[in-house]
């Protein structure tokens, strides 16, 4: 059965007109789907109930099932996701003070490989819909009861292997109609597929991009980012370029500085190299501690060297903290554990 998100404005109205209702239907459908949430026909209590049955024979809601949620210390939450088919996803709300962040992925499982990440290790189970990318979202919102102020596609997967579902997602986020997020506080993270970072560029709304560089020695980030290899870090820095003319927009490159392998001096000359002159702002991401990982987060101390040489060369840079170090906040380590706990 097709769940309702995923059709069209017009292919609900021409739906409406064989049902004999009127077109205003809709627009009460929509703002249920959209604002509200609905989860089953019964809650569309302005519709006749006739109508709601008529929905519910045609139509299913999707729907995800919460499987896990994990409250960190700080106010961050990390939920485990089951959707309709049975595959499972994460995503992580993270308030601070009157702001809600949330981070959502936009497919189940990731084909990207990245050997830091555990859901690379896993695999890709299938890429999202728009309306499971945006239900995240909501699952969110409700749970927190607060306004969604920003929205980071960083969760798993990669948003570019999955570019109309995100588009349509991103869209509905900041469209009246739906949660209304301003788009420079929507963000797309990719691990810098150079044809969708063109095709982002041209994109009328003022999305914001980010990528993950981890590297800037082209041997490095082969090692550490092998989906990407086909584009070598030339063709990357060309697209960024072509990125900031086209959009006048500042990137940001994300860094996750892993001890002994991105972090040594010969890096650092390199990324200072990569980043000079350009618009970029650069993020350092001191990474959680996973038990029994081959990658140890940096010191302290070297994530503010880095910070320190960028700045020299009037590179914007600053360490981001992870969120809900406590929580298994890396992506792909809750659905993990629980796996864990099931076997
Ligand atoms: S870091 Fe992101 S892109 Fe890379 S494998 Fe993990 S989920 Fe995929």
């Amino acid at each position: 059965m097709q769940d309702l998100h995923d059709i069209s404005h017009g292919e609900l109205l021409a739906a409406l007109e064989e049902l004999g209702q009127p077109k205003f239907r809709a627009k009460q459908i929509e703002e249920w789907l959209w604002e509200k949430g609905a989860t089953s026909f019964d809650e569309m209590s302005n519709l006749p109930k006739t109508l709601r049955a008529a929905l519910a024979e045609r139509f299913s809601l999707g729907g995800m099932e919460q499987l896990a949620r994990q409250e960190s210390e700080d106010g961050s939450r990390k939920y485990l996701l089951k959707l309709a088919d049975g595959a499972a996803i994460e995503c992580v709300g993270m308030p601070t003070g009157a702001r809600l962040a949330v981070c959502a992925s936009t497919q189940a499982g990731c084909g990207m490989g990245c050997a830091f990440c555990a859901t690379g290790a896993a695999g890709l189970t299938r890429s999202l819909t728009a309306s499971e990318i945006y239900g995240q979202v909501m699952h969110v919102r409700d749970d927190f009861g607060s306004r969604v102020t920003s929205v980071v596609l960083m969760g798993q997967g990669e948003p570019f292997a999955n570019y109309d579902a995100t588009l349509g997602a991103l869209r509905r986020l900041n469209s009246p109609d739906g949660l209304g997020i301003g788009a420079r506080h929507l963000t797309v993270s990719t691990c810098g597929i150079i044809p969708q970072i063109l095709r982002f560029a041209k994109e009328p709304e003022q999305f914001t991009l980010a990528v993950s560089l981890h590297s800037a020695v082209q041997r490095t980030r082969n090692l550490l980012m092998p989906g990407v290899k086909r584009w070598s870090l030339l063709n990357l820095y060309e697209a960024m370029g072509t990125y900031v003319d086209l959009t006048g927009r500042r990137p940001t490159y994300e860094y996750a500085l892993i001890r002994g392998i991105n972090d040594t001096d010969e890096e650092l000359a390199s990324l200072v190299d990569f980043c000079r002159g350009t618009l970029a702002h650069v993020n350092i991401i001191q990474l959680n501690e996973v038990p029994g990982s081959k990658f140890q987060p940096s010191s302290e101390a070297r994530a503010g060297e880095f910070v320190r040489r960028l700045g020299q060369v009037g590179v914007e840079a600053t360490v981001r903290v992870s969120r809900g170090a406590d929580i298994d906040a890396a992506c792909g380590q809750l659905r993990q554990r629980m796996e864990r706990k099931r076997g």
